[in-house]
């Protein structure tokens, strides 16, 4: 049998399962919302064209009104200053669109601290458990954050202080980027970088360094608790907008059957 006959059967059979780590896309799909000084990127909107009636009597269609940066979405190495000379969205290759993962689960040190923030001996210790993080592949973070995304405020958790949420250290960020054989890094919150990392040095880190080094991030995914820490593969498909800086994404796992 070919790899792909094989892949197929293996699905056709269940042995090979496909899970959706895609956020519903829609108004209440919680946004990111920066420092008031900044520009903010708009809600998700749907605009009716015609639903069956005189203006279209057979047909329903939408237009749609949404920030590249909404709900699940892809961060292209074009999004940060440090990458503005990198790829744009439409310009990643497919080939790193569909790529192993690994899925770190910090959970219950998220559930204990909202401002968890990952550092590299963690991921150290986690690799001595399940094997290195995969070449060209991506580190998955889950915190259990998908748990809160029906509601924009439990998302966000912002308080008079800002926002707090959980995301990679400045030196972990830097160690994904330079040293980690991973392509991109990928989160169940609003953004890769942590909610206080406005006021980190520098500012955004994880943005700042994997973006400088031609990686990508994914965020808002869900269902990381259906994943393996090892062996899912990736399969990550942005809108391919031209000079686009990210897009929303339809973002699956496919994962061997006992683990579901
Ligand atoms: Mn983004």
């Amino acid at each position: 049998m070919t790899p792909l006959a094989a892949l197929t059967a293996a699905m056709a059979s269940g042995s090979v399962k496909v899970i959706d780590l895609t956020a519903p896309l829609s108004s209440d799909t919680p946004i990111l919302r920066l420092p008031e000084q900044f520009g903010q990127t708009a809600t998700f909107e749907l605009e009716e064209i015609s639903a069956y009636d005189d203006r279209g009597p057979a047909w329903y269609w939408n237009n749609f009104r949404t920030g590249e940066h909404t709900g699940t979405h892809f961060d292209a190495p074009n999004h940060w200053v440090t990458g503005r000379d990198s790829d744009d969205v439409a310009s990643v290759p497919a080939s790193r669109l569909v790529a192993p993962a690994a899925v770190l689960d910090f959970s219950t040190e998220a559930a204990e601290d909202p401002d968890f923030l990952l550092k590299v001996d963690q991921i150290k210790a986690w690799e001595g458990e399940h094997g290195p993080l995969p070449e060209g592949g991506w580190l998955l973070l889950r915190t259990g954050w998908d748990a809160r995304s029906a509601s924009q405020e439990a998302f966000l958790n912002a308080d008079g202080t800002g926002p707090h949420t959980p995301g990679p250290s400045v030196e972990c960020a830097r160690w994904l980027a330079e040293e980690s054989p991973v392509i991109g890094f990928g989160v169940e919150t609003v953004g890769t970088d942590a909610g206080a990392a406005a006021g980190f040095e520098p500012m955004f880190p994880c943005h700042t360094f994997m973006h400088g080094a031609g990686k990508y991030g994914l965020t808002q995914l869900r269902n990381l608790a259906l994943l393996p820490p090892q062996g899912a593969v990736l399969v990550a498909a942005p809108l391919r907008i031209v000079r686009g800086s990210g897009s929303p994404a339809r973002v699956l796992a496919l994962v061997e059957g006992d683990e579901v």
